[in-house]
Formats: C-alpha cells, structure tokens, sequence
C-alpha cells in the first residue's frame, strides 16, 4: 500500500491524499494514514498522471550503440513516462512480426510500456506496403516515420486500408508544409486514421486547423524542442522552427487544435551528429521544457496533462487520469527552476544544443501500476522502504 499525501492534484484542481493499493487508485480524499503504509508527502508538488510519449525512438532493434533497452526505460521513467510509441526507423525496420517480436521480448522486463509500431512500407523503402492484415493482429500503429511516402499513390492504398482496418498512421511530412497539406487531402479522398507528427510550420498548423474545422478526421503533435526554441542552427527534422512559427503552435494549443507532445527523443553518438543524423534527445527533460514554455505563455497545467498524458495514453488504448479505480500510473513534480546538465542524463547520446539551458518542473517521483520505479531523494517519504 502507498500513500501520496497533500498532493496538488492538476486535474482535480485541489489538494487531496491518494491511496494506493494492488497497482490502482483506491481512494481519493480523506482516509486514516495507516501506520503500515509507505507515505510520499507530496506537499506543494504537482501530481499527475504519468505521462505518455506519441513518438520515441527506442533505438532497438540494431543501434544499441545510441541507447539500450534499459537506458531508455531509465531514461523515460526519470522524465515521468511509463509508457511510449516507439517508431519503427530502426535497423532491421520493424515491418515483419519476426522484428516486433524481437522488440517485445527486448522490452518485456521493462517498467516501461512500450508500443512498437510497424512500418508503412517494407525497409522504408517508399513503394511497398508491408502485410497489413497480418501485422494488425500485433500492432494498431504503422509509420515510416523518418521518411516521407513520397508516392501519394502509396500513401492512399495506405489510408484506405487504415480505413478498413482501423489502425493508426503516423506521418513524417517532408517538407512539411507541402506534405501535410498533400495528405490531408488524401484523407478527404481515401479516409484512414491519420496522425501527424512533430508539426512545426505556421502553414502546417493553418492547414491542418482547417482541416479540423471543416470535420477532417486528422490529429497531431508537436515537439518540446520546437517550442522551447527558434531560430537555431542544430540538425533536427523537422528544422527547429522561427518565432512566427512558435506563435502559431501555441495558439493552436491554446485553442485546443493540438493533441499531443512527441518528444521526438531521438539519440544519436556524437560521430553520427557530425556526420549530419537529424535529432534530438529530451525524453529526460521534456516535462521541464514544456512546462516553462507553457508558464511563460499562460497555458494551463491541465492542458499540459491532457497533450502529454491522457490523450498520448489513450493513442496506445489506456485510459489514464487520478481517479478511484484507475491504473495509479503517477507523476510527481516540483515547480523549481533549474538548469539542462546533459552529463546527468542517463541515456548514453547527448545529442541536445540546451544543455545550460534554464527550464522549469522537475520530475521527482513515477509511479507505474502502482510501483515507485523512479525516486530523485528530494520528496519526504516514511514507511517501509
Ligand atoms: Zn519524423
């Protein structure tokens, strides 16, 4: 049994006590402190559900060499998440079952959960769609993120079978504007589930705000490194974006358009940086970044709650929140301010341009099903531990 009391609850917008029993959310309010019990005084934190990242690269099958398994479940579960999509760019590409299983297996005594999607086409190679019926009995998200589907013919027979069979695709839209506008009208055309991702561009976000207003069945999200900064010369793809560009992210979260954060956590050695690999690796420090961009522009904690958690969670099928019943997938943070270490990280790259760079929130405690899986020292906890 654990206990996490005078928490400050984002969602419930109060301060209350939570117990924990059996990996779930028991109650919630006023109930007798057992003695037995492990108490977390979660006094003037925050405390949300744990977050969910949209687009992860686990980096395996095939490129230990950037980050492990287990660096990235340290490294996720030390930023808040317990749960991630883990696209499918890796080497072999994950576009057979034979590889999604290796990942599984890869993964299964991890506290993290990770979602592996499947590849839209076989090897990335742009033409050929890999077995969909087959590979929807194990994965319901498909990308070839990393590249773009050039051939819009391609892309359609991909969209009407996302269509038949329900599953997700993620898109990488390159150039992003063009592409984005191309496949939201493949959308109108064929339907399909299709998700954007890392959207960075002010023509992007007015097409695709369009396109919801007119009742277009189209999502997306945007990344921590595209908010946090403008104008900055560090391989990225999409480029880190301008302040205009900045502005109309912000106020398309503002109006709700927005439905999730993908870190886009993509590690890289430094010889694969200077031979020009596009990315960036915030998984560690996303919550910071995000949580101080969000301050600085008066957008709410529950929003951050909603575009990091609840609908990133509810993408891979959870259905995540601090309510009696629920899974007590948890994440406690303070408000301080602090600076990027990047030798702190746990993830062995330390491919980021923002190290010395000033955020705001520190991840002090997860909690998965139940489970302390990460503890930073700096809460007050007494019980059996
Ligand atoms: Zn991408």
């Amino acid at each position: 049994m654990l206990i996490i009391k005078n928490a400050f609850v984002v969602e419930l917008d109060k301060v209350t006590n939570i117990l924990i029993d059996d990996g779930k959310i028991k109650r919630i309010g006023d109930f007798s402190l057992e003695e037995s019990s492990k108490v977390v005084d979660a006094k003037g934190m925050f405390v949300m559900p744990s977050f969910s990242d949209s687009h992860f690269h686990l980096r395996n099958p095939g490129q230990e060499y950037k980050q492990t398994y287990k660096e990235a479940n340290d490294a996720c579960l030390k930023g808040g998440y317990t749960d991630v999509v883990a696209l499918a760019n890796t080497n072999p590409v994950v576009d057979s079952v034979e590889v999604l299983n290796e990942v599984k297996s890869g993964t299964r005594e991890l506290a993290l959960d990770v979602y592996q999607v499947a590849s839209v086409t076989k090897g990335l190679n742009g033409k050929d769609l890999v077995d969909f019926d087959e590979l929807v009995k194990h994965t319901m998200i498909f990308s070839d993120d990393g590249k773009n589907v050039d051939d819009a013919n391609v892309m359609r027979e991909a969209l009407k079978k996302s269509e038949e069979l329900g599953f997700i695709i993620m898109d990488h839209s390159e150039p992003e504007s063009e592409m984005v506008i191309r496949n939201i009208e493949l959308v109108k055309e064929a339907g399909g589930n299709l998700h954007f991702c890392h959207v960075s561009k002010k023509e992007s976000i007015e097409a695709l705000i369009k396109a919801k207003d007119e009742g277009v069945k189209v999502t997306f999200e945007v990344t921590p490194h595209h908010l946090f900064s403008t104008d900055l010369d560090y391989r990225v793809n999409p480029p880190i974006a301008t302040k205009a560009d900045v502005a109309s992210q912000i106020e398309a979260i503002k109006g709700g358009y927005v439905d999730s954060i993908g870190t886009d956590h993509a590690p890289h050695t430094e010889e694969d940086k200077k031979n020009g690999s596009p990315g960036i690796i915030n998984i560690e420090t996303a919550y910071s970044m995000i949580r101080k961009v969000f301050y600085e522009n008066g957008v709410d904690m529950k929003t951050l709650v909603k575009l990091m958690s609840k609908w990133p969670a509810k993408l891979v099928g959870k259905e995540r929140g601090i309510f009696e019943g629920a899974v007590a997938d948890i994440v406690i943070a303070s408000d301080e301010e602090y600076k990027i270490d990047k030798y702190s990280f746990v993830t062995r790259s330390k491919n980021t341009p923002f190290h010395g760079r000033d955020v705001k929130g520190k991840v002090l405690m997860t909690i998965a099903k139940g489970e302390i899986v990460y503890d930073n020292g700096e809460l007050e906890t007494k019980g059996d531990r």
